[in-house]
C-alpha cells in the first residue's frame, strides 16, 4: 500500500521545506497536507535564487515520536475537542497534524482486540493473540521496531502513565506469552538496552533499584532525582494509584503535567546526533473508558495532548528531522454521542475512584444527611441547576450509599462499577454532556493516526496497525541519517 506514495512523499518534501521557512511560526504554521501551487510557486521563489549555492539539505529523520493513547478512538478525541471548543479553549494539538491516517485493530483471529496484541502489532508488523507481547501466534519471537532502531543507534526511551510492565509499554521489549508475567517482562526491560524508561512501578519487581543498578540504570522516583549528565535511567514514579501507575490527571497535585515533564526530561537526556525514538503512552483514558468516567477519560486526554506540545515544541526547533506520530491502540467503552453540553465533561473535578477514597468515605462514615453531602457532590463533579428527576436520581443513590444495602453485582448494574453516588454523579455528568458509553470493554472501532514531519506520509490511508511498523521503517529507509 505503501510504494504508491513516491508523489506524495515529493509533495511532502515540498511540505517539509515550507516547514524549515516556517521554523519559529508557532502552531499556526502546521502546513497542510498538500501544499497548494501558491505555497510551493512562493518555495520555488524563495529557495530558487539560492539553490545553486546553498541548497537546503534533505531531511533526515532523526527523532521518531510515537504517541499511543490507550483507548483513544475517534469518540474519544471527538469529546475532547467538542469539550474544548464549547469552553472556548484551543483544540488538541495532533488533530491539526498535516496527515491522517486509520488503523483497524483486530488481532490475529479477528478478534477485538487488547492491549498486549495491539501493541504488539504496532511494534513488530505482525498480529498476534491477546495477551502475548512481541511473540507471533506459534510463539516465535518477533524483532520489536524500538530493538532495530536502537541497533541502529537510536537512543530509546519508553514512556507510559500506567505501570512500566504494563501491556502497552512491555509491547515494545517484552517478549513474553502472558501479558500478567510481570515478573518476566521486568527481565526483558532491564536486559533491554533502551535509554530511558518512565512510568508507575513495577508489578511484581521489589528488588527493582538493585536490578536496574545491575543492568547500568539509575532508579530514581521524582523529577528532583535526575542526575545530571547522560546515562540509562528509569523513572519509576512514587505517585502511584492503587497497585499500579501514576495517579489521575484529573486530581491534579502532583501528578500536574508528569506525562508532559516526563517527555521533556526523556527529550534532553535522548537528543543526541544519532537521534532517538520514544513510545510515549497515555495509559489511563483507557481505565476511565472502562469504568464509564467520562470527565476522567477526558483529563487524561487532555494530559496526553500536553506530552505531544512538548513533542511538536521539539519539532519547531528540528522540523526536518522530527516525525510525530499519534494514534491509539484500540477504542475502549463504544463511545458515541447525542446533544449536550459537552464543556460539562471540563467542570468534572475528581476522578471516581478519588471521590470513593475520600467524599464518599467521609460521607459514610459521618452518616451525613443527603442535604449538606449534596452540594459537595455537586461542585466534585461540576454539577449545577439540577432537575427535581435529577435530583431524586441523586438522592436515591446516596440512601444506598449510606446503607450500603446493594450488593456489588445489583450496584453496577443499576449505577455502575463505583459507589452508587459516585456512579451516579459520573452518569449525569456523561448524560449532560450527551456522551453515551455502549459498553465497559473494548471495542472493534478503527483508531485515528495523526502525523507530521518526514516520513508523515506513509501514515495516510487506512491500513491494518501492523502497517504501522511498516511505515516508521520506510520513513527511516526515505530519510536515513548518514
Ligand atoms: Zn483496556
Amino acid at each position: 500500500m505503501f510504494t504508491i506514495y513516491r508523489q506524495k512523499r515529493i509533495a511532502a518534501f515540498l511540505a517539509v521545506l515550507l516547514i524549515v521557512a516556517c521554523v519559529g511560526c508557532g502552531r499556526a504554521a502546521v502546513p497542510s497536507a498538500t501544499p497548494s501551487p501558491e505555497q510551493i510557486v512562493i518555495v520555488s521563489e524563495t529557495t530558487a535564487p539560492t539553490a545553486a549555492t546553498t541548497p537546503l539539505p534533505p531531511p533526515q529523520l532523526r527523532y521518531i515520536f510515537l504517541f499511543i493513547g490507550d483507548g483513544m478512538g475517534y469518540a474519544q478525541v471527538q469529546a475532547a475537542e467538542d469539550a474544548l471548543a464549547a469552553a472556548g479553549r484551543e483544540s488538541l494539538c495532533f488533530t491539526n497534524f498535516p496527515i491522517a491516517g486509520s488503523a483497524h485493530t483486530a488481532n490475529v483471529d479477528g478478534e477485538v482486540t487488547d492491549s498486549a496484541a495491539a501493541a504488539t502489532a504496532i511494534a513488530t508488523g505482525k498480529k498476534t493473540v491477546n495477551g502475548y507481547l512481541g511473540l507471533d501466534e506459534s510463539q516465535n519471537r518477533l524483532i520489536d521496531l524500538s530493538e532495530t532502531l536502537r541497533d541502529t543507534g537510536k537512543k530509546i526511551g519508553i514512556l507510559t502513565t500506567v505501570s512500566l510492565d504494563h501491556a502497552t509499554p512491555a509491547g515494545f521489549y517484552a517478549h513474553v506469552d502472558s501479558r500478567r508475567s510481570y515478573a518476566m517482562i521486568a527481565d526483558d526491560l532491564f536486559a533491554s538496552g533502551f535509554d530511558f524508561f518512565a512510568g508507575g512501578g513495577f508489578h511484581d519487581t521489589p528488588d527493582a533499584a538493585q536490578r536496574a543498578a545491575e543492568n547500568g540504570y539509575a532508579l530514581i522516583h521524582s523529577f528532583e532525582e535526575a542526575p545530571a549528565g547522560g546515562g540509562s535511567l528509569i523513572l519509576s514514579s512514587s505517585l502511584i494509584f492503587g497497585d499500579y501507575g501514576v495517579l489521575p490527571a484529573i486530581d491534579g497535585g502532583a501528578r500536574e503535567d508528569w506525562l508532559k515533564k516526563a517527555t521533556e526530561l526523556a527529550i534532553a537526556r535522548l537528543t543526541d546526533p544519532t537521534g532517538f525514538f520514544m513510545m510515549v503512552e497515555g495509559g489511563r483514558i483507557d481505565y476511565f473508558c472502562h469504568y464509564n468516567d467520562a470527565g476522567s477519560f477526558i483529563a487524561e486526554l487532555l494530559d496526553f495532548d500536553e506530552a505531544v506540545q512538548s513533542a511538536l515544541a521539539f519539532y519547531e526547533q528540528h522540523p526536518s528531522e522530527t516525525l510525530i506520530v499519534v494514534t491509539a491502540d484500540h477504542e475502549t467503552g463504544l463511545v458515541s454521542f447525542t446533544e449536550g453540553d459537552r464543556a460539562a465533561l471540563l467542570r468534572q473535578t475528581i476522578s471516581c475512584d478519588l471521590c470513593d477514597d475520600t467524599l464518599v468515605a467521609a460521607c459514610v462514615s459521618a452518616q451525613t444527611p443527603f442535604e449538606e453531602a449534596l452540594p459537595l457532590f455537586l461542585s466534585a463533579f461540576g454539577l449545577s441547576d439540577l432537575t427535581a428527576e435529577e435530583t431524586a436520581y441523586l438522592e436515591t443513590a446516596y440512601a444506598h450509599t449510606l446503607k450500603g444495602d446493594l450488593p456489588g453485582s445489583t450496584a453496577n448494574e443499576e449505577y455502575g462499577v463505583y459507589d452508587p453516588i459516585t456512579s451516579a454523579c459520573a452518569a449525569l455528568v456523561a448524560a449532560r454532556a450527551g456522551l453515551v458509553f455502549g459498553s465497559g470493554a473494548h471495542s472493534a472501532l478503527d483508531v485515528p493516526v495523526y502525523a507530521i514531519g518526514p516520513g508523515s506520509e506513509f501514515f495516510a490511508g487506512t491500513y491494518e496497525n501492523t502497517a504501522l511498523h511498516d511505515a516508521f521503517l520506510q520513513a527511516t529507509a526515505a530519510y536515513p541519517v548518514p
